[in-house]
Parts: C-alpha cells; sequence; structure tokens
C-alpha cells in the first residue's frame, strides 16, 4: 500500500501545536467532538438516503461505537455514516475553512482565550484528538463508492494518505493514546464521559471492551421527551452539543406548537458571545429536523438574521421527509414556523427583562446590537424590539428603557435626545452634551454602528421623536431644567454679533454657519450638523467606508460666554481682526479634533498654534 505525503494548511499546524502541548485539564471533550461528528455523519448520510434509498440498503441501521483496546493501547471512535474519501480527508481534516477559526487560532496563540475546550464551537473539532493521541489513524469509506481510505498522522505539520480495504461504509478514528492519557483506556471513564457528553445523542452509542458490547445512552431524541423529564443538566448538555458551545445557555426555551401546524422548537440563547458574531459570513444557525430526520444546520427561512445568535433546532411534523433545500426557500409552512420561533423568542427576551434585569443587561451586552438590527430590518417587530432595547444614557451607569426615558422626560421637553459616538467614554465627553447637563436634562448615548440607522427608520417611540444633540438648535429654553441645576443667565459679549461675522468671512467654505450655542456651559465652540444634514457621525463613518468622498461643512457653534469668547469678541472691537481670524480657525480645528476627526492640515494648525504661544509668551 503506497503512503503520499501531504503538509497541513500553516493555520492547522498551527492549531496543533497548541493543542497538543496545552496543560490542558479537561481533555475529555476529544471524545464529545469525535462522536458529535460520528453523530453529524450519521445525519448526513440519513438525509441523503431520503432520496438515494440505495446508499444505506445494505445497512440500515446507524450505530455509533466507541472500542477500547489496552494491549494496542487504542481507542477507536466508529460510525456508519456518510463516510470521507481522499478529497474529503484531505480538504476536511488538513484545513480550516470556516470563517472565525482562524480567529481562534490567533486568540489561543496570543494567550488571549487559554479555553481550547471552545475547539468544537470553531470547526475544529476533530482536531481534539491530539489532545490525548500520539497518532491518529483514519479509516473511511464514503457512502456509494467502493475504495476505502487511510489517512495517518502525529500531528506534526504532515499527514500521509492512501488506499485501503475496508468493509462497509463509514469512518474508524483510531487514537493511539499518549502514555498520560491512560485513563482514557478505562472502560469506566469513558463511559461516564460518553453519557456526560453525549447521552442526548439521538442514535445508539455501544461501548466495546474485550468483545463485550454495552450500550451507554438513551439514544432518544432529547426534544421529544417530556419537559418534565429532562434536567437542566440535560438542557445544557445538549446545548453543547447543538452549538459547539461550552458556556451555560442564558435562556433555555423548549415548545410544541400544535394546531394547523406542528413543530416543536428546542431553542437556547448563549451566555457569552461568540467571536464571530459580526463575521459578515456568519449564517443563522438554528437546525431543521423534520420528523426527528435532521435536514440542514443553516436554513435562513428559519430565522431572520438578527436573531443570529439563538442556538438548537426545529423539527416538523408537516414538511415532507424528502424537501429539498431550494424547496426551503418561500415555503409557506417555513414562513409560519419563523413567525412562531420569533414571536417565543420575543416573548420569552421580554419576561426576562421584566422579573430579571441584571442577567438581562448581561444578555443585552452581548446581542443587543444583533437585535436593534431587526428594528430597521423588520417594522412588523418594531414595537416589541423598541420595548426590549436598553441603552447607555447621561443619567448614569445602570441600562435605561425607552419607557424609563420618556417617563423621566423634563417639562416642555418634547424629543427623545442621543448622541451616536463610536465609545460610551467618547460619547459622554462631548461637549454638545452640556448644555443638557446643565439642564438635567437625559441624553441616550448610542454607541453601536447600527445605531445610525435604526434611529432615523424609526423616527419615534410612543410620539415622541428622536432628536440628535449634535443636529439643529438645540431649543432648550422651552425646557424647564432641574430646580438645583445652574440656569445659564449670563448675557451673551457684547459685540458676538461682530466676532461671528468675521469668524464667517475667516472661514468661508469650511463651515455651514456660525452661531451662537445654546448647547454649551463649558467649552469655547462645537461642531452641529444643520436641521437637514446628516449626522456627523454617520457621515464619518460613510467616509471612512468610502460612500462618500469628503464630509460636508458643519454649523460652527461658539459659547456667548465662554472668556475666550468675550476675548476675541473684544480684539474684533479694538481692531486686531486679523489676529482673531487666526484664532477662528483654531477653534474650528479644536471643534475637529473633539469630534475625533483628524485635521485636513495639520501644519496650518501648528503654525497657527505655535504663533498664538509664541505671542503669550513673549
Ligand atoms: P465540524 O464538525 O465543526 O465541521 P470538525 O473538525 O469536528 O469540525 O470536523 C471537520 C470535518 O471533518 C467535518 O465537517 C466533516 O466533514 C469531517 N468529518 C469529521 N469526522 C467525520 C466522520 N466521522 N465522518 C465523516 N466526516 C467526518
Ligand atoms: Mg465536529
Amino acid at each position: 500500500m503506497k503512503m503520499e505525503k501531504l503538509g497541513f494548511q500553516a493555520e492547522v499546524s498551527r492549531l496543533l501545536d497548541i493543542v497538543a502541548h496545552s496543560l490542558y485539564s479537561d481533555r475529555a471533550v476529544f471524545l464529545r467532538e469525535l462522536i458529535s461528528n460520528a453523530s453529524d455523519a450519521c445525519d448526513k448520510l440519513r438525509y441523503l438516503s431520503l432520496t438515494e434509498p440505495g446508499l444505506v440498503a445494505d445497512d440500515p441501521e446507524f450505530r455509533i461505537t466507541v472500542a477500547l483496546d489496552k494491549d494496542s493501547k487504542t481507542l477507536t471512535v466508529s460510525d456508519n455514516g456518510i463516510g470521507m474519501n481522499r478529497e474529503d480527508l484531505i480538504s476536511h481534516l488538513g484545513t480550516i475553512a470556516r470563517s472565525g477559526s482562524a480567529q481562534f487560532v490567533q486568540a489561543l496563540e496570543d494567550g488571549k482565550s487559554k479555553d481550547v475546550s471552545l475547539i468544537g464551537q470553531f470547526g475544529v473539532g476533530f482536531y481534539a484528538a491530539f489532545m490525548v493521541a500520539d497518532q491518529v489513524t483514519v479509516v473511511s469509506r464514503k457512502a456509494g463508492e467502493t475504495q476505502g481510505w487511510k489517512w495517518v498522522s502525529d500531528g506534526k505539520g504532515e499527514f500521509e494518505i492512501g488506499e485501503t480495504d475496508r468493509v462497509g461504509r463509514g469512518t474508524d478514528i483510531v487514537l493511539h493514546i499518549k502514555k498520560d492519557a491512560a485513563e482514557f483506556l478505562e472502560k469506566i471513564r469513558v463511559s461516564t464521559i460518553i453519557t456526560k457528553y453525549s447521552d442526548h445523542i439521538a442514535l445508539p452509542i455501544k461501548l466495546i471492551e474485550g468483545g463485550k458490547e454495552e450500550k451507554v445512552n438513551q439514544a432518544a431524541a432529547l426534544w421529544t421527551r417530556a419537559k418534565s423529564d429532562i434536567t437542566e443538566e440535560q438542557y445544557r448538555d445538549f446545548y453543547r452539543h447543538v452549538a459547539h458551545a461550552f458556556d451555560e445557555p442564558w435562556g433555555t426555551l423548549h415548545f410544541k406548537a400544535e394546531g394547523k401546524i406542528e413543530y416543536t422548537g428546542l431553542v437556547f440563547i448563549p451566555t457569552s458571545k461568540p467571536l464571530d458574531l459580526f463575521h459578515p459570513d456568519r449564517k443563522q444557525s438554528l437546525k431543521l429536523y423534520v420528523k426527528r430526520v435532521f435536514i440542514t444546520d443553516h436554513c435562513e427561512e428559519l430565522l431572520p438574521h438578527w436573531l443570529r445568535f439563538v442556538k438548537g433546532l426545529v423539527d416538523s411534523e408537516d414538511l415532507p421527509l424528502n424537501i429539498s433545500r431550494e424547496m426551503l426557500q418561500q415555503n409557506p409552512v417555513l414562513t409560519k414556523i419563523r413567525q412562531g420561533v420569533v414571536k417565543k423568542v420575543l416573548e420569552y427576551l421580554k419576561k426576562r427583562a421584566e422579573n430579571d434585569a441584571d442577567a438581562y443587561a448581561a444578555f443585552w451586552s452581548n446581542f443587543g446590537a444583533v437585535l436593534k438590527e431587526g428594528l430597521y430590518e423588520e417594522p412588523e417587530h418594531r414595537q416589541a424590539l423598541l420595548k426590549l432595547a436598553r441603552f447607555r444614557s447621561t443619567n448614569g451607569d445602570a441600562l435605561v428603557s425607552l419607557a424609563d426615558y420618556t417617563g423621566r422626560m423634563k417639562e416642555g421637553q418634547t424629543a427623545i435626545y442621543y448622541l451616536t459616538g463610536d465609545t460610551l467614554e467618547a460619547a459622554a465627553r462631548s461637549p454638545q452634551l452640556e448644555g443638557y447637563r446643565a439642564k438635567g436634562i437625559e441624553v441616550l448615548l448610542l454607541t453601536d454602528g447600527v445605531d445610525e440607522f435604526w434611529v432615523p427608520a424609526i423616527g419615534e417611540y410612543d410620539g415622541k421623536s428622536f432628536k440628535s444633540v449634535t443636529r439643529g438648535g438645540a431649543d432648550l429654553d422651552a425646557i424647564k431644567g432641574d430646580a438645583t441645576a445652574e440656569e445659564k443667565t449670563e448675557p451673551a459679549a457684547a459685540g458676538i454679533d461682530n466676532l461671528i461675522a468675521l469668524m464667517k468671512l475667516a472661514l468661508k467654505d469650511a463651515v455651514k454657519d456660525v452661531r451662537v450655542s445654546q448647547r454649551l456651559t463649558d467649552s469655547a465652540v462645537c461642531l452641529v450638523a444643520d436641521d437637514g444634514d446628516m449626522d456627523m457621525r454617520l457621515a464619518r463613518l460613510l467616509q471612512q467606508h468610502k460612500r462618500i468622498d469628503a464630509l460636508s461643512p458643519r454649523v460652527l457653534e461658539i459659547n456667548g460666554t465662554h472668556p475666550v469668547i468675550a476675548a476675541l469678541a473684544k480684539a474684533v472691537s479694538s481692531g486686531k481682526g486679523d489676529a482673531v481670524a487666526d484664532a477662528a480657525w483654531l477653534l474650528l480645528d479644536q471643534a475637529r479634533i473633539q469630534e475625533g476627526e483628524t485635521l485636513s492640515d495639520p501644519t496650518a494648525f501648528a503654525k497657527r498654534l505655535g504663533e498664538v504661544l509664541g505671542k503669550a509668551f513673549s
């Protein structure tokens, strides 16, 4: 038998290096990963056999076995699932295809994640075998083909592949157990691990040692059992299996819809946020089953994109078993199921938000930004989502709902004020907030990219419109502030109108207008967008993504009671117009810096600043 030597993809080699050398306490997860792959392989073949029954005719009962051999020091996981041919072995067991996996390897290498147990979540679970084995042999024959293939590797950069004989379809994964992992040759230990991690697998798992066979799991699909018969631990283990996760489920929903359309849902919301939540390739991952048979992992029709953090499965009684993936598109049964699942999830979130604010806050910080995508994607759920939404605000550290906000609006206040920023800290420091702070008027601080889109799309909540504090006039006079808050009563500096006229002349097209500000109390200047213009942060985002060429000119607001402005107004009256023109540019650049923008002409800025400093100290 001739074996051919091939190299692992670089990422795989790096991953294997970490896996083999990690001093990892819970190495037992390797078995969960291999059994999970065996179960997936059986599911895949069962699905294919719906349209091609010949594929399983000779051996119709699916099964998984784990065989222990102390003499040869091997543990072998076998299945009679779909199997792999040469190309499959090379691509599936030699490269990492899935999005997010490369990030996982990077996080492990950087020491940011120590948790090798997350391995299955990233589509690299197979490699966990090298935690306990110094050599792995895979013997496989693909269903419908006659040639068997053998894959051997010690996990050190290369693997060998060649033809071999194998009776029957399916795969054997033979692990040559490392010296320090001998516990995984003990029947009691292995049987306990299987029960712990794989009890919910719907196929019989048999443990074989010395010719004796023993069934070690219940082999009944968990979601078909009565809720009262399922323990929290069983739900958790099942969640970890379907989601390839290792955290606790934050939420578990197990429900049955009966009536016109019948289906069962077992749906989980994770506790921790996956790394690839915002990766463009990330698909929704609620699995679809039909009458207990697995149909597909990624059925985009089953769940909207804005619920892509939800895990688990739906098992339908009404869809035909031989449904093809094409038939899933625009399928009225699926549309109904989708509506039902979305409703259940939203109701569940509402209940948790009401009953357990702390837990809900943790959920919101992980997945709120995703949920907000639904606000503009699906008007149908807008009202429900607006009630679920939580925000940071100038009112303190607690998360705020829109009902909280509108409930404490000030007398005369008609709008919901908000400010968008890249980070909470940057937003909270914005000079545009000063006047609102001084009056004790709460402002929502929005820091997710999606905020730029849903707020304009929605426009209002409960009859109150959303208004950005960085756009248009501040109309603060009509609002009655806190009795304790200092009311701004000082008149604007004398000669302010002349100063404004001179600043406009000096700045020309660089600003749309120069106005006296109502919103500033401490800072001298700030930028705002004019009423009908695009929000400033949105314009910056679009510019960064090269969707617009340049930022259009904004309004420069000046604080009429600020000492610098008063001094400049005085300078204008005493004929020092040239120096004031330079100061106008400095103030505009200062306002830009406070917005987090880069200056278009930093050299000119430095020169002007140098001149001013020079005069001050001469
Ligand atoms: P994942 O299961 O998340 O895809 P793995 O690293 O566990 O990632 O497995 C990689 C791939 O190898 C699988 O997607 C599958 O195509 C293939 N594979 C692994 N084990 C088996 C098996 N027992 N039978 C058939 N294919 C398998
Ligand atoms: Mg796997």
